[in-house]
């Protein structure tokens, strides 16, 4: 019966979601009580910098996975020991690091992937050879180490087609781009090091939450947290009564004697029987989402994005690196205003679609990976635009809706009706799509939309036909 029960959890538990929640403390905590708080998050930043230097090179890379080895290994160095640091905060301490190193080596890994896709001296063919051997398990942890390349067994016959697509002596070709490799992974590879000590986290283990006294002597719900001192737990009151489970992060805050808790929650999928429809977008400056339908979301966005933009640069002229002086107070915490602001409009814009227009599947253009450019007005935008496509994401899988790339090129310049490639040459973003076949007159950015909905329809799906594109991890 239990097993039964714990299959439909588990079950059940991939439709759901996860989401951070915060917690506060209610009072300020007294020196004492901050003081052993920092003692641990000190002692935690040891064993970050510890796991940093000693898993962080090349020849630990293949410890990484899973990272077993890592953990018995730092069982037996006694650090924990050494620093009297409970099991509770040390092995999360282990797997926080252990995270940061494997972030920074995909960072390496799509950093050498940009690399080569922009490098003119590589033909198709040796761009097609380094992508797959960053991409395939075995072979970018061989050739780093410098080892014989392992190729998994299913993978052998596409291995052999990619070398064979080689020209000249193949052997010394490999070498060639093998060396490559190691000589972007030498240069991208960062030594890590932290000095943050006001953050750590806790396995369950390690807390507790219940009632007890606060310093005025009155009850009150709250924390209890393990410290290094046997049978010694503080307790910590919070502004909510919330319950959560499971490993907590804890952000100190000594200035103001206070803490934040960052637990993850698990919420369900929300359902929606009735979103039924198919639905292509295009995301836009000016315009956030233009629908297949003809519909536009976010019709704020360019707007509100502009004037983020020109207080910016109005303040940075008055107060930034040109005249030397440190930027206000006022300042950042109106900017900061602004562009909550912003967000919340984007959040609202991206629910208001999903009520109005009920999608099942959403299909979109593929965003450029790496932008070029390093106009500051261009990268401003694009990071909004990154977080309208972070956040737009999240929310389609939050409500359980299917959200499908399509190739991007020339998706503005297709006719969404006869498929004619008519080129817009000097129009302003005002005017509309005009087709020179067939005469279709279409706002151009719901004709973009249609034409990702058709190419999605159509199979013309990206992870589909261009699979070798997609960059790793
Ligand atoms: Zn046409």
């Amino acid at each position: 019966m239990a097993k039964k029960n714990a299959a439909a959890q588990a079950q059940k538990d991939n439709k759901k979601i996860c989401k951070a929640v915060h917690q506060y403390s209610n009072e300020k905590i007294s020196g004492e009580d901050m003081e052993r708080l920092l003692d641990l998050a000190k002692s935690c930043m040891v064993v970050c910098n510890y796991v940093y230097q000693r898993y962080g090179g090349i020849k630990s890379l293949s410890k990484l996975y899973p990272g077993y080895t890592v953990q018995n290994e730092m069982t037996a160095s006694g650090l924990r020991e050494k620093l009297n640091l409970p099991t509770v905060y040390f092995y999360p301490a282990v797997f926080n690091a252990l995270r940061e190193i494997k972030t920074q080596w995909a960072h390496v890994k799509r950093n050498i992937y940009v690399a080569i896709n922009e490098n003119d001296r590589f033909t198709p063919e040796e761009k097609h050879y380094l992508r797959f051997v960053i991409k395939v398990g075995g072979c970018f942890e061989n050739i780093v180490k410098g080892k014989p390349v392992q190729v998994p067994e299913e993978m052998a016959q596409k291995y052999e087609s990619v070398v064979s697509g080689l020209q000249g002596n193949q052997k010394e070709h490999i070498g060639n781009l093998n060396r490559y490799l190691c000589r972007q992974v030498r240069k991208k590879l960062c030594k890590m090091h932290t000095e943050k000590f006001l953050y750590f986290s806790v396995w369950e283990r390690g807390y507790r939450y219940g009632e007890s006294k606060d310093q005025k002597g009155h009850d009150c719900h709250g924390i209890f947290l393990t410290t290094k001192e046997r049978r010694k737990r503080i307790f910590i009151p919070l502004t909510d009564t919330n319950q959560y489970s499971g490993m907590l992060d804890i952000k100190l805050k000594p200035e103001k004697g206070s803490i934040e808790i960052i637990a993850s929650v698990f919420s369900d999928i929300r359902e929606h029987k009735d979103y039924t429809n198919e639905i292509g977008i295009s995301l836009g400056l000016w315009d956030m989402i233009t629908t297949s339908t003809g519909h536009i979301y976010g019709s704020e966005f360019g707007r509100m994005q502009k004037e983020i933009y020109d207080y910016r640069v109005c303040e940075r002229r008055a107060y930034g690196k040109e005249s030397g002086a440190p930027p206000r107070k006022k300042y950042i915490a109106r900017r900061e205003k602004m562009e909550e602001t912003l967000k919340n409009y984007i959040n609202r814009e991206i629910n208001r679609m999903f009520a109005e227009e009920k999608p099942a599947k959403l299909y979109m253009a593929k965003l450029p990976q790496h932008p070029g450019g390093g106009n500051a007005r261009y990268l401003l935008r694009v990071w909004k635009k990154g977080y309208v496509t972070e956040r737009l994401k999240w929310k389609c899988r939050q409500n359980g809706i299917e959200i499908v790339e399509v190739l991007g090129n020339g998706l503005s310049t297709e006719c969404s009706v006869c498929g004619a490639y008519c080129e817009i040459r000097g129009q302003n973003r005002y005017e509309d799509f005009k087709c020179k076949n067939c005469g279709y007159e279409e706002d151009r950015k719901i004709n973009a939309a249609k034409n990702a909905l058709n190419r999605g329809k159509t199979g013309r799906q990206l992870n589909k036909v261009f699979p070798e594109e997609q960059s790793p991890e």
